[in-house]
């Protein structure tokens, strides 16, 4: 039977797009599976613009634009971000929202960049997004970076911030949730696996003028530069998942796009918060402007019953509720393929629970 997965990531996909997956997995085209075909025959080269195309089409992704499918992650890119766009000693600034923020600040110095933190959430514990324009950029700064959405702690941004130097934004858990305007940004970088289809593919979208300043010492297969010119087929891509993003873009724009999607998860964020709220058994700690619609972490008011509530939300298919291994407590990921049923079917368990517990 299958489960709602409320994981963080790998998260769940839509059962439709696995379906299909299914019944081409061990003869797509030419009789064998795409895992089995090379990346460089018309069949696997048309996948992959197909799947680009979906992709430009869905977010709205201007023709200046470069999408390149890499691997290494989200994390990879905290790194290979500098490579690409900054020599050593050069200042970037960044808006701290927590610990993904943290970790891409740790790249930035591990590649001997100048990091001016602008905005620091912690006073509030990382609950908050810094109020719209009480931050100043750096004059000569290279990037402004920062994360839309917080996966740990549920804290995401309902606005743009906006700079002079280009908008560098890891998008992981946010990206195809919501309509964005990618006119705004440098850089979009996101894993694939939260929103966008199976662990080990990483999409970077950025601005064509962006390209070209790598570091000499940049290994080929992280220099954006050399995979734009190579259709991200510099050396072997990770074929199995650009597939199934071609099939996930797919989806979304038969289930109306990003306005659909953004409407959809608008309404699932917004029953679960009010569940929370309106119980005393309940809490979420982020301040109502900066909760996110994808992850939702909640606090039952006694953890002594946190391993009785996950023990019968599993037997009530409702899996992986458990909170991230540093902060305790529960987290649901209600992702694009989370249904509104499987939202119901927690806000139905959380009340029955509280009831009987509270
Ligand atoms: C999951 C996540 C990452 C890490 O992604 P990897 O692909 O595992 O490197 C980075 N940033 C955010 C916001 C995430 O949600």
């Amino acid at each position: 039977m299958r489960v709602f997965n409320f994981s963080a990531g790998p998260a769940m996909l839509p059962l439709e797009v696995l379906a299909t997956a299914q019944s081409e997995l061990t003869d797509w085209r030419s009789g064998m599976s795409v895992m089995e075909v090379s990346h460089r025959g018309k069949d696997f080269v048309a996948c992959a613009a197909r799947a680009e195309a979906g992709l430009r089409e869905v977010l709205g992704i201007p023709e200046s634009y470069k999408v390149l499918f890499l691997t290494g992650g989200a994390s990879g890119q905290f790194d290979i971000i500098p490579m690409n766009l900054t020599a050593p000693g050069e200042v970037v600034d960044f808006i701290n929202t927590g610990q993904w923020s943290t970790k891409a600040i740790a790249g930035s110095k591990r590649q001997g960049l100048a990091v001016n933190v602008i905005a620091d959430e912690a006073a509030s514990g990382y609950t908050t997004t810094p109020a719209p324009g009480s931050f100043a950029v750096t004059p000569g700064a290279k990037y402004l970076h920062y994360t839309p959405n917080e996966t740990i702690g549920g804290v995401e941004f309902g606005y743009l911030p906006t700079a002079e130097a280009p908008l560098v934004a890891d998008f992981s858990s946010t990206i195809l949730s919501r309509p964005i305007d990618v006119s705004q940004f440098g850089v979009i970088y996101a894993g694939a696996q939260k929103n966008m289809g199976p662990s080990g593919l990483t999409v970077v979208i950025v601005r064509e003028d962006l390209l070209g300043q790598a570091r000499p010492t940049t290994p080929e297969v992280l220099n954006w530069t050399v995979q734009a010119k190579n259709d991200s087929m510099l050396n072997t891509p990770p074929t199995f998942g650009i597939y199934l993003l071609g099939l996930i873009v797919e989806w979304v724009q038969a289930n109306g796009g990003l306005a659909a999607m953004g409407a959809r998860n608008q309404a699932k964020a917004q029953a679960l918060y009010a569940a929370i709220d309106n119980s005393e058994f309940y809490s979420n700690p982020v301040a109502p402007s900066a909760r996110s619609w994808m992850n939702v972490p909640f606090l039952l008011a006694n953890p002594e019953l946190d391993g009785a509530f996950l023990a019968g939300a599993n037997q009530a298919g409702l899996t992986n509720l458990e909170g991230h291994r540093s902060v305790g407590g529960m987290r649901a990921s209600i992702y694009n393929a989370m249904p509104i049923e499987g939202v119901q079917a927690l806000i139905d368990y959380m009340t029955a629970f509280a009831a009987e517990n509270g």
